[in-house]
């Protein structure tokens, strides 16, 4: 649609962000979240995904059992990811970070050509939010005199272990290329996380090569966020103090699915990659209170066959029900036609979480997972298998004590009795784990509540966004 000369005006001067996740789902969920907290303050937003993502997400949206809610306010955009011809490759994610870089930003360059040239010149977008793992998206909105924030979806302890590096090298806990050259758990500051060498985030990846890839895309990355207006974390001051502690430009605006949570339900769907199943909820609801296991591994869902042999024994045995999904299509095995059990495809995690019949999340530990689970007082039994998971078990196991991890075996499996154990545990009635999440929850709800923490970053960067359009206005 042709624009009048008119409103082309007013739009120059209406707050506009352009937020780029990595096309991932545990990335592109909260930064959809913020995304409409921003909308709900007035902000029009452009939404990057790649087409294989948006493609999902419009499916999704189709066949969810419910309407979901985009907005006129959210401008969903899409370009390619350059794996077009080997889409198997988008499950590795060093091979995806590959392609994104070598693909995406002059795909990113010349949308935001096409979107001022649209507009006469005008300075169209008041900010760039990109991932922070995106450096080269800050690059592309610097080019254009952009304003610019980075937006990290995982624990500030995670950043504080990539702007520690080169400290990590002159301790000769590793080598240039990020292996590890001794196997030992450190602390990168009293209070933070403990982490284990040999669990690096980069470490974890099989492929040396990716190790490396990797490895210097985040030393790039540590140098593209230094020119940022903003680094806005996805997490809470008082559950990491001390990794705020070590790098005060972090500011904590999270949890931001909490933050908006006035926002209608039925849009919590928006930006899923799979269609939710929403009769999960019914089935929650016939349960009693605390009494259910949550089991979910994140978007990956990486399991092998020993393994989800063994978790499905061990879930029978605890007699307790499941609500299990399993995102990788192989079905768990469980006995059939028993309703103590649910499995699906993908749940509505967010809205199960916050169900009163749940008891216990056996998680990953995804970032996400993490303060999803927090944020509604839940304990955990922890399954780490990749990336920052390991980092995040840490706070869940010893620094907040809100769960337990599983002792794998020598086969490095979770062994069915461990599981039953891990899980009483910490499900037991009036239980020191139940108390504790408890308090986090309450800890999480303060700080997104008026005065707390995220509340004041979070408005303040709103506010911020409003003056720099106030600015190009002229
Ligand atoms: N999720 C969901 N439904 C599911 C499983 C996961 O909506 O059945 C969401 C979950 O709420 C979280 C995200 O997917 O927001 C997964 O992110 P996380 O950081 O926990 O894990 P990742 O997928 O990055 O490993």
């Amino acid at each position: 649609m042709q624009l009048s000369n008119k409103k082309n005006k007013q739009k120059m001067g209406r707050p506009h962000v352009m937020v780029i996740p990595y096309p991932a789902q545990g990335h592109v969920l909260p930064l959809m979240s913020f995304s409409r907290y921003l909308a709900q303050q007035g902000i029009q937003i452009t939404f990057i995904n790649t087409e294989f993502n948006h493609n999902r997400i419009i499916n999704s949206i189709s066949k969810s059992s419910h309407d979901d809610y985009v907005g006129d306010r959210i401008k969903l955009v899409s370009i390619p990811d350059g794996l077009e011809d080997s889409p198997e490759e988008r499950n590795i994610p060093g091979k995806l970070s590959e392609s994104v870089l070598r693909f995406m930003p002059t795909k990113v360059e010349e949308l935001i050509e096409r979107m001022i040239s649209e507009n006469n010149g005008g300075a169209v977008i008041s900010c760039v939010v990109a991932d922070q793992s995106l450096g080269w998206a800050i690059e592309v909105a610097a080019k254009f005199g952009i304003r610019r924030a980075a937006f990290c979806p995982a624990a500030a302890a995670s950043m504080v272990l990539g702007f520690s590096i080169q400290k990590l090298v002159d301790d000769g806990l590793i080598d240039y290329d990020g292996t590890p050259k001794v196997r030992k758990a450190i602390k990168l500051s009293p209070g933070m996380p403990e982490m284990e060498t040999d669990k690096f985030v980069w470490v974890c990846l099989k492929n040396k090569d990716s190790q490396r890839n990797i490895f210097q895309l985040m030393l790039q990355n540590n140098k593209s966020i230094e020119s940022t207006d903003w680094l806005l974390c996805n997490s809470v001051y008082e559950l990491e103090t001390a990794a705020f502690g070590v790098a005060p430009k972090i500011l904590p605006i999270g949890p931001i699915g909490l933050a908006h949570h006035s926002l209608q339900q039925e849009s919590t769907s928006l930006g899923s990659f799979l269609p939710q199943d929403r009769d999960c909820l019914d089935w929650l609801d016939r349960k009693i209170p605390g009494s259910v296991i949550y089991v979910a591994f994140g978007s990956f869902g990486i399991m092998g066959k020993a393994q989800l042999e063994e978790l499905a024994i061990g879930l029978a045995i605890t007699k307790r029900p499941v609500l299990w999904v399993n995102s990788c299509g192989d079905q768990p095995p469980i006995e059939a036609g028993s309703d103590r059990i649910k499995v699906v495809r993908w749940a509505p995690q967010r809205e199960v979480l916050s169900h009163r019949a749940i008891g216990c999340f056996v998680s990953h530990c995804g970032w996400n997972s993490t303060l999803e689970g927090a944020q509604n007082g839940i304990p955990f039994v922890c399954i780490p298998y990749f990336a920052d998971q390991f980092i995040n078990k840490a706070y869940i196991c010893d620094v907040w004590k809100i769960g337990l991890g599983i002792e794998l075996d020598e086969r490095g499996v979770v062994p069915r009795l461990e599981v039953k154990k891990k899980i009483d545990e910490v499900m037991r009635a009036n239980g020191d784990y139940k108390k504790r999440a408890i308090m986090v929850k309450q800890t999480l709800m303060k700080s997104v509540a008026k005065d707390g923490f995220s509340y004041e970053n979070l408005n303040k960067f709103v506010n911020w966004v409003k003056l720099q359009s106030e600015l190009t206005k002229f």
